[in-house]
């Protein structure tokens, strides 16, 4: 028997998407040339849909220590962290993180993905609940199923809501963690954070914030919505990722609670996995450096934020709530995203295409992301581009119209 006949429905959904033009899910980029231009074949394309928000990604300083450590250290550590795979290097930039964040104790993972697993699964267990915002990323909810915990979502940033359901709850065994994002992926809005932090101390609850995408970005030092916001004592796990400002790979959970450090004896998706290498450890643990000696580079994005959301306002497109790092266009339909991304893809501007399940309400988006390194210029002709698109499809009408907010 086959075992992928049960994905026939997926195939033709997939090669409906893919036979408009380009498969938004298959792209290939033959040489990424900066942290804002690749190569597709020998055409050039802007980069509009990355996590790059800082631009590090080819920062000179970051490259060299990474290039150093490859040298001196070799390739991989070939191992766990609880085994042969924990460096000087690994243990240096737990230290680093935990000061940067202002933290006791910070645990490195191998990806933010696998951080969010790690800590979930190993802070609740199946007599715990796990609060989580409707739009939690997957990772989130992959957390909430190893962790075997009882889950309970609560409506996308709405504290009222969380507040009914932990009332609900309250004569329930276990312990409570609310879990909320800084900045969501999709669609750029931030966590009403001040609020939730009120809403998780008046039931006796615990909150994590995964500032996966506000981390670098937001705060007067970069640490995220929290610092933004000013209630970092109120949040008692931050959960974060290497993969977007500081462009490399890997993840972290950092926390003041008392023994979080056994987290690294029971969290299987930091134990039975082997950690990162010499290399990436070295260009992260030089990118929080120059995150925090550079703070013009997130002057940079927030000018680069502000240029973009207003120009695509200004069109009259139907945006995210807030002018954020990320944008994100609502399409009318399934049809016109695809056409939408493969024109401007054509037009040498990427963007990423979000649809189904990966979208806040399953609707079509096209999500796309400001990064320090883009120059006005860059952003000039992504605004230009997106808006003739837009018109050609009769999206400016649609929406100017009202039909589709
Ligand atoms: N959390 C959030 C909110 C994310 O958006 C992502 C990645 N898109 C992750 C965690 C996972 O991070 P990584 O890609 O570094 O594994």
């Amino acid at each position: 028997m086959n075992v992928l006949a049960k994905y026939r429905k997926l195939r033709e959904a997939h090669a409906a998407v893919a036979s408009a033009g380009q498969d938004p899910f298959g792209v290939v980029f033959d040489r990424v040339i900066s942290a804002t231009e690749a190569l597709i074949g020998d055409r050039r394309v802007l980069l509009l849909g990355t996590n790059n928000y800082l631009g590090l990604t080819f920062e000179e300083s970051c490259v060299a220590a990474g290039v150093e450590a490859l040298r001196t250290e070799g390739t991989g550590t070939t191992g766990s962290r609880i085994a042969n795979g924990s460096y000087g290097g690994h243990s240096g930039l737990e230290r680093r993180l935990a000061a940067f964040l202002k933290r006791r104790s910070a645990m490195v993972f191998s990806t933010g993905y696998q951080a969010n697993l790690g800590a979930l699964a190993a802070l609740a267990g199946p007599k715990d609940h796990l609060l989580l915002d409707a739009d939690s990323h997957a990772s989130i909810y992959d957390g909430a199923k190893l962790a075997g915990a009882q889950v309970t979502r609560f409506r996308h940033n709405d504290p009222e809501d969380l507040r009914r359901r932990l009332r609900h709850l309250s004569s329930q065994p276990g312990e409570k963690l609310v879990v909320v994002e800084g900045i969501y992926s999709m669609l750029g809005d931030t966590a009403p954070l001040r609020d939730f932090v009120e809403v998780k101390r008046e039931a006796g609850a615990w909150l994590m914030v995964d500032e996966a995408h506000s981390l670098g970005v937001l705060g007067e030092n970069g640490r995220g919505l929290a610092e933004a916001e000013g209630c970092e004592d109120g949040v008692d796990y931050v959960v974060g990722t290497f993969s977007k400002s500081l462009g490399a790979v890997g993840g972290f959970c950092a926390s003041d609670v008392e023994d979080f450090d056994l987290l690294r004896l029971t969290s299987r998706p930091y134990m039975f996995t082997a950690s990162l290498p010499p290399s990436v450890i070295a260009s992260v643990t030089r990118a929080i450096e120059v995150m925090e000696s550079q703070p013009l580079r997130r002057v940079r994005l927030q000018r680069n934020v502000r240029h973009f959301h207003s120009g695509l306002q200004a069109a009259g497109f139907s945006l995210g709530p807030v002018a954020s790092p990320v944008a994100s266009i609502r399409c009318p339909d399934q049809e016109t995203a695809i056409l939408f991304w493969n024109r401007l893809l054509a037009e040498g501007v990427y963007v990423n295409l979000a649809l189904g399940q990966a979208t806040p309400e399953g609707k079509p988006l096209l999500r796309t992301s400001m990064c320090a390194e883009h120059t006005p210029e860059q952003i000039d002709h992504a605004l230009a581009t997106i808006t003739a698109v837009g018109q050609s499809l009769g999206m400016l009408d649609t929406f100017a119209a009202g039909t589709a907010a």
